[in-house]
């Protein structure tokens, strides 16, 4: 049996053009770019790019191409005559590469295993210098999703040219987690002799002076891989003055003449401090403690005493300045014995304060302007 053709069910053939020639285009306000393209150097690469993409994320492009064209130069319209940046074709190529890349290529930055790190610092870099907000931000949210997963990120980073300027990039950007993760790693590594730590750490701290804090905490730490604290308590002048001079020439090679200045200069200061720590460092005195003088200060001195005889003990004698002030911290979450408020209390904040007034004036001891 033969089906009925129903003649509702033919669909015509449209003709476009004759339907459009009635209906005027209206041109979507976000995504009709108007082609226009711009030639732009950087090093020795000439880029061609669109003028919307780069000026819809950064003000600064947005400026820079509102500008009047100059009609003899025709400045960015050839090769011959492109706009020059003074940036490396690297990072240029990863600012593009942010502008124009796909969904899929974004999301495999989210995973350690596909993260180009290299091409995060790089757009983070440039972000920052040309005003793209929120690429900087999104890769340095993305560096920082990296830092917070096991393992050290010094390790996954695996250039110190790069780990260097991730942390002037993190603190430039105020990224106080990202720079604190790569602090403790760097700092532990320079303390443990890791070969190129310390004169990498050298390398960035020199060239940003916001680094000064880091930078004393460098040369400390270098100080600890030198083992130079590790003399027993100087009990005469000669042992120690033996000790203050002891930094070894050999550890000082390959160093410049400032740089060697900065550690002899750095291990007498915490050599001086680290006397005072032996012996018992003076009570802060108490205006509201009437028995501070007979009372307070012989118990703080048996509380200190104590604290050098339990490292004696454990065998663990305390010789490194820093490494006393943190024992004496860790003692003082507890209350002192035989002190009664306020002064127990009083004494147990001085404590604490000492960790952050050491730690602040590190870069005082070594000279670092
Ligand atoms: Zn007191």
């Amino acid at each position: 049996m033969m089906m009925e053709v129903d003649n509702d069910t033919t669909i015509p053939v449209s003709d476009a053009s004759a339907v459009n020639a009635n209906i005027p285009y209206i041109r979507d306000k976000d995504y009709y770019f108007e082609d226009e393209s711009v030639i732009l150097l950087a090093g020795t690469r000439l880029f061609k790019i669109h003028r919307t993409l780069f000026a819809k994320g950064s003000p600064l492009f947005q400026t820079m191409f509102s500008l009047p064209q100059d009609a003899a130069t025709q400045e960015g319209q050839s090769d011959e005559r492109p706009i020059l940046f003074h940036d490396s074709p690297q990072d240029f190529r990863a600012l593009c590469w942010a502008l124009y890349s796909s969904p899929p290529e974004i999301l495999a930055q989210q995973y350690p295993d596909t993260v180009d790190i290299s091409k995060m610092i790089s757009i983070a870099a440039l972000s920052l210098k040309y005003d793209f907000r929120t690429l900087m931000n999104w890769a340095l949210d993305t560096l920082e999703l990296l830092a917070k997963r096991p393992g050290s990120f010094i390790a996954k980073v695996k250039l110190w040219s790069r780990v260097g300027r991730i942390y002037t990039l993190a603190k430039q950007c105020s990224r106080d987690l990202l720079l604190r993760r790569i602090e403790e790693d760097w700092l532990y590594r320079i303390s443990v002799g890791e070969p190129h730590a310390f004169r990498n750490a050298l390398i960035v701290a020199e060239s940003f002076p916001e680094h000064r804090a880091f930078h004393g905490k460098a040369y400390y730490s270098h100080l600890k891989a030198l083992k130079t604290f590790s003399s027993k308590a100087p009990e005469t002048d000669i042992r120690f003055i033996h000790e203050v001079t002891s930094v070894k020439n050999d550890h000082l090679q390959g160093l410049n003449d400032q740089q060697k200045t900065r550690i002899q200069r750095g291990f007498w200061s915490l050599s001086l401090i680290k006397i005072q720590l032996l012996r018992t460092p003076r009570l802060v005195d108490n205006p509201a403690c009437v028995t501070h003088a007979r009372g307070c200060v012989p118990t703080w001195r048996e509380w200190w005493e104590d604290l050098h005889n339990e490292a004696e003990c454990k065998e663990k004698p305390l010789e490194d300045p820093g490494e006393i002030i943190e024992a004496a911290a860790k003692k003082a979450i507890q209350p002192l014995k035989s002190i009664q408020s306020p002064c127990d209390a009083f004494i147990r904040a001085q404590v604490q304060k000492m960790v952050e007034d050491f730690s602040g004036s590190l870069a005082d001891y070594f000279m670092i302007p």
